[in-house]
């Protein structure tokens, strides 16, 4: 497997760790690159929502987080880039999100 620089949840978008703390894991309890552990546990997401509701989810987390609105409404518009809300035909080949 290769290892990419920087590394983000397809899903939320947020960073993964180099460590690997923050990764997802698939049903055998596996490691995966793609998504967070918040996102995405033992195979299964652990939230079945949209595209908007991601948004809406992280950008209240942001702000949470002390970073102001207009940032993390900044910060979510990538989301729907990611490749979780993407057609599921669609091949994601530059890396690039
Ligand atoms: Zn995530």
């Amino acid at each position: 497997m290769i290892f990419r620089n920087k590394k983000f949840c397809q899903s939320c978008g947020m960073p993964l760790d180099k460590q690997m703390a923050n990764w997802g894991t698939d049903q055998g309890g596996v490691l995966v690159d793609q998504y967070c552990k918040y996102c995405y546990r033992e195979g299964q997401f652990t939230r079945n929502c949209n595209c908007q509701e991601m948004q809406a989810i992280v950008e209240q987390k942001l702000v949470e987080m002390r970073f102001p609105r207009f940032v993390a409404r900044q910060m979510v518009k990538k989301i729907p880039k990611l490749q979780r809300w993407q057609p599921a035909s669609l091949e994601v080949d530059n890396g690039k999100v």
